[in-house]
């Protein structure tokens, strides 16, 4: 339901039912009775029995039971997954590619109810996530088709040796990932873990568990051999933690909050876990006035408001040049006006639910805090509930924040919802300053025309990303990650391999330099 209009057509309101109706089935073909884990190849519940409930974002009605797992329910997965790794890491590496791709195969054939279900789990929009499943497949293809030179080297010869490296994969490995995007996050986890030759073990978020279970299983429809992929269900403080306590995991990529990120980091230690962080991010997009104005307001609307702005790379902070301040927040406004929040499962909405009631208050408080403080909210600033659909249902309106300072916390800490901060800057100094200004480093998006400035501010801007005149255009062979707060290690084609594998060097003598002698006369 559009908030400015609180008619929706009969038309797209019955394709919603429809598409509510097929995702609910899907979801019972998946889950009934029960959500399980995937350990060795077998859907199994937990050991103990114990199961939590999922629920819909939309109102928190029950999508489905979720079996929720235990240390020995990690344990079972952690087992499975070093014996597969015995043989997955022997298999000659095109035979990895083929079956990778005929993973890729199968999402693709699978696109409508992978969107469905995480649509019904996420509240994302089909709008978005009509395209989670060719995501998906791009992840695996593009990681398949490494395969071949995942354990490639370098060589260094000098005069008198030769050294040269090889890679080898690091062993089973753990993925833990958040609710946001859960099954593009999965997938760009899993695929280099593969094709470096890794086993995983897989703990997806409770709030969203629907699709690994579904992703592990057509996996192993394509043909991946049993405990090659795991899922272990749960929460972080159980199957999580345990799976990153367990000592057969050798790593942990993990993507989520930054406190998380840091309690891993300690569990993790004992075992010496090797870890990759995608944490979180208040990333500032700056426009000058000598910006194409046009591009630059769709570029910011998009990078807060789509995905519900729960997105690790949010734009979330607009730093804005003070003479065009005013008509470029006007604009934007206009903008997170005319957005059509409503019912996901409507193909038309672009900004659906938030994910849980607890979200939905944490965004809530934020915008209250600010406007206490003295901000001015133009628009949204508030929970808007769909009569069609649930009255008290878990949308927020798309909102725009002006006349806030660098210390309150809708500026500092990450809101994770469609709220946009801005700030007004009076020179480059001043932008790179405010930009700067943030225990977050992901990514800072520029907008100007003028070429020097983009070269004198790219290579000065904490963050792990800079995009210039253009929102997030995810090239998978390029270094994806953050620096401070936001994150550990970067994603990416050889980044991944690097993370995934161990690095071996060899050096040989030429047998004819001089042997330092030690007790010999
Ligand atoms: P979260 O940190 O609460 O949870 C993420 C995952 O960690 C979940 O699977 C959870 O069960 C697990 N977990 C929680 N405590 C754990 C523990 N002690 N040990 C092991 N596992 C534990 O994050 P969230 O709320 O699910 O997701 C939102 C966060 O994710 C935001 O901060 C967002 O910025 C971040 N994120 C980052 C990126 C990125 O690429 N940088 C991408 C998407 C999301």
């Amino acid at each position: 339901m559009n908030p400015n209009s609180s008619s929706p057509l009969a038309s797209q309101e019955s394709s919603a039912s429809t598409n509510r109706l097929k995702a609910q089935s899907l979801i019972d073909a998946l889950a009934a009775p029960v959500l399980t884990h995937i350990i060795d190849g077998k859907a199994c519940v937990s050991i103990d029995g114990q199961i939590s409930s999922n629920r819909s974002p939309v109102d928190g009605s029950e999508l489905n039971k979720t079996a929720l797992g235990s240390e020995a329910d990690v344990r079972a997965a952690s087992l499975s997954s070093s014996i597969a790794f015995e043989s997955w890491r022997l298999w000659p590496a095109a035979k990895r590619r083929d079956v990778l791709h005929a993973i890729a195969d199968k999402l693709e054939s699978n696109a409508e109810a992978i969107s469905l279900i995480e649509t019904a789990d996420t509240g994302q929009p089909l709008h978005f996530t009509g395209k989670t499943a060719t995501r998906g497949a791009e992840n695996f293809r593009y990681f398949a088709d490494l395969c071949t030179r995942a354990s490639d080297g370098h060589s260094y010869p000098t005069p008198t040796h030769l050294n040269y490296t090889m890679r080898e994969p690091i062993g089973p490995v753990g993925a833990i990932t958040p609710w946001n995007m859960p099954f593009m996050l999965a997938t760009w986890k899993i695929a280099p873990a593969l094709a470096a030759g890794c086993t995983v073990v897989h703990k997806p978020a409770e709030w969203s568990p629907l699709t690994a279970t579904l992703l592990a299983k057509i996996a192993l429809e394509a043909g991946l051999p049993a405990g090659v992929l795991n899922i272990v269900q749960g929460i972080g403080d159980g199957a999580g933690s345990a799976l990153t306590q367990d000592p057969r995991i050798k790593a942990i990529a993990f993507v989520g909050g930054t406190k998380t990120g840091s309690r891993i980091m300690a569990q993790g230690a004992p075992t010496l876990k090797r870890v990759h962080f995608e944490l979180g991010g208040k990333s500032p997009v700056v426009v000058f006035d000598d910006s194409d104005l046009d591009r630059a307001v769709d570029a910011v609307a998009f990078m807060i408001f789509s995905l519900n702005g729960q997105r690790c790379n949010a734009g979330s902070r607009l730093l804005v040049q003070r003479s065009i301040h005013d008509q470029f927040v006007e604009r934007l406004v206009k903008r997170a006006q005319s957005i059509r929040v409503g019912d996901p499962f409507d193909p038309a909405t672009e900004v659906g639910p938030l994910i849980h009631g607890v979200q939905l208050a944490k965004v809530k408080e934020h915008c209250d805090r600010a406007q206490q403080a003295g901000a001015t909210i133009h628009c949204g600033g508030v929970p808007i509930g769909n009569p069609a659909l649930h009255p008290q249902g878990h949308w927020f309106a798309p909102t725009v924040v002006s006349g806030v300072t660098a210390s309150m916390d809708i500026v500092r800490e990450e809101v994770f919802g469609p709220v946009l901060a801005v700030l007004p800057f009076d020179d480059e100094a001043e932008a790179l300053a405010l930009a700067n200004d943030s225990r977050y480093g992901l990514s800072t998006y520029l907008w100007t025309s003028n070429v020097g400035r983009v070269h004198r501010l790219a290579r000065s801007f904490q963050s792990g990303m800079v995009w210039v005149n253009t929102e997030i255009s995810r090239n998978l062979s390029t270094p994806f990650g953050g620096m401070k707060d936001s994150g550990v290690g970067r994603d990416g084609g050889d980044w991944s391999f690097d993370f995934y594998m161990e690095t071996r060097n060899v050096c040989i003598a030429l047998d004819e330099h001089r042997i330092p002698k030690i007790g010999k006369n």
